[in-house]
């Protein structure tokens, strides 16, 4: 892990929030590289699981909502964590996570647990006395079911249909720790799937076949993955069924997606405290009823940061040590390197012209400095799986060199055919 995280902070993937100023617990900021990273990771989930599918649509929600959201959703009754403090040390924990009954720091004595609420509070309005105080979301979803009538009648939808929400979302979470993998501020992709409530059980059984086969799509290895089942008591308040993804970190096994089967609660209790009807009527069936909801919950840096611990590598070539990010085309964030073998006679130029080129197509990096060997290896550390080499061949026939950062091998290529060939390797189409 600690390599993962030193290569992150080096080659500007993650840096910790508000560095200079010591940090801030919980936080993190996404670098030149781990910006384009996340936002493929994304683009990837987007594009596979809404713009791929004709019962999915999209939405863009305010992260701060009418203070009356969270009371209906219970979040303000139960969204709370047990915490314990130490009396000696005064470090606190969730008592979920311990396994043991005194401090594991120090081995002081433990306060009895208390509830928790991790929402993050904040308020809204100039004036004191009639500032309104609200939360920033815990969970991306309530925007959905809170704007449901609105999207499926404006997009005429019919059950079974779905949901999905890429956004920010903020739990004040009592010891955020293992890297990006628990913070406090943090972004979530959410579907919420409607259904027959006699359905629940076979789309439940279909999401967790699709969730699997996406996790496979975006390179993650089979054999670190596994399904978590919640027993009943460790449900959530608002779901009969939780099944979780889990991938096995380099800390151990961590939840990446939770898959859960909240039932008609939302829309009822929205309902309810609303006063507006959140039934969805079906002309076909002449019924009017509030569907069942099947939701694949995923976090997009826990994702992140799982591809990026399956993707880091280390090997030996030729004697010396090659660090590598073996990413799947399509999330790595630079795609090809341009690179002169020499800087005069002219390569210099004819690269960057080209490199211009197939800038517009996807994304890029031009680089003349040093030797080739090493130019290779900065591109192998960030993952970048296209090397095109420009020599004096190429001045005589326009082809080039195409180094693939996996196997290491370099193919000769006429340029014109290079833009169109990886374009089509980086794509986010499955067969
Ligand atoms: P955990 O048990 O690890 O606290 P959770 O079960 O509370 O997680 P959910 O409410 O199911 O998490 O949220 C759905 C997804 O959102 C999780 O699978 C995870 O990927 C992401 N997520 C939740 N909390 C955090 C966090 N503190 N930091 C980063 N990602 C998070």
């Amino acid at each position: 892990m600690e390599n993962i995280v030193s290569l992150c902070k080096r080659r500007g993937f993650i840096f910790q929030s508000s560095g200079i100023y010591g940090g801030i617990n919980g936080c993190w900021d996404f670098g030149p590289m781990g910006v384009e990273l996340k936002r493929n990771l994304k683009e990837d989930w987007w594009y596979n699981f809404v713009q791929q599918r004709q019962d999915i649509v999209g939405l863009d929600s305010s992260i701060i909502m009418h203070p009356d959201v969270w009371v209906a959703s219970g979040h303000v009754e139960e969204f709370h964590d047990m915490l314990v403090d130490c009396k000696e040390c005064r470090k606190r924990y969730r008592a979920d996570h311990l396994e043991t009954d005194v401090c594991p720091e120090c081995g002081g004595e433990l306060t009895e647990p208390r509830a928790f609420n991790m929402m993050l509070k904040t308020r809204l309005g100039a004036n004191d006395e009639t500032a309104v105080e609200t939360y920033l979301r815990p969970e991306t979803c309530q925007s959905i079911f809170v704007n449901f009538k609105e999207v499926y009648s404006s997009s005429r939808m019919q059950v079974p249909f779905g949901i999905a929400q890429i956004g920010k979302a903020f739990r004040n979470e009592i010891n955020p720790r293992n890297f990006i993998f628990r913070s406090r501020e943090f972004e979530q992709m959410e579907i919420e799937y409607f259904c027959r409530a006699e359905n629940e059980d076979e789309v439940f059984e279909q999401w967790k076949k699709d969730i699997w086969q996406w996790y496979l799509d975006i390179g993650i290895t089979e054999s670190k993955l596994r399904w978590f089942s919640h027993p009943k008591e460790s449900l959530a308040h608002y779901s009969s069924r939780t099944e979780d993804v889990e991938y096995e970190f380099p800390f151990g096994w961590g939840e990446l997606q939770g898959l859960a089967n909240r039932g008609t609660f939302d829309l009822k209790q929205h309902t309810e405290h609303s006063g507006k009807d959140l039934s969805f009527f079906s002309q076909q069936e002449n019924e009017r009823y509030i569907p069942s909801v099947i939701e694949p919950s995923a976090g997009a840096d826990r994702t992140t940061l799982a591809i990026l611990c399956d993707a880091y590598c280390e090997e030996e070539v030729d004697g010396d040590k090659r660090t590598v990010l073996k990413l799947q085309p399509n999330l790595a964030p630079i795609k090809a390197a341009v690179l002169p073998l020499v800087k005069k006679d002219g390569l210099a130029e004819m690269a960057q012209d080209f490199e211009k080129q197939l800038r517009k197509k996807f994304n890029t990096f031009y680089d003349q400095a040093g030797a080739i060997g090493r130019r290779y290896r900065r591109m192998d550390e960030v993952g970048t799986p296209f090397c095109i080499c420009l020599d004096y061949d190429s001045k005589e026939d326009n082809t080039v060199t195409v180094r693939e950062r996996d196997s290491m091998e370099q193919t000769r290529m006429p340029m014109a055919e290079v833009g169109d060939y990886i374009a089509q390797r980086c794509s986010n189409e499955r067969d």
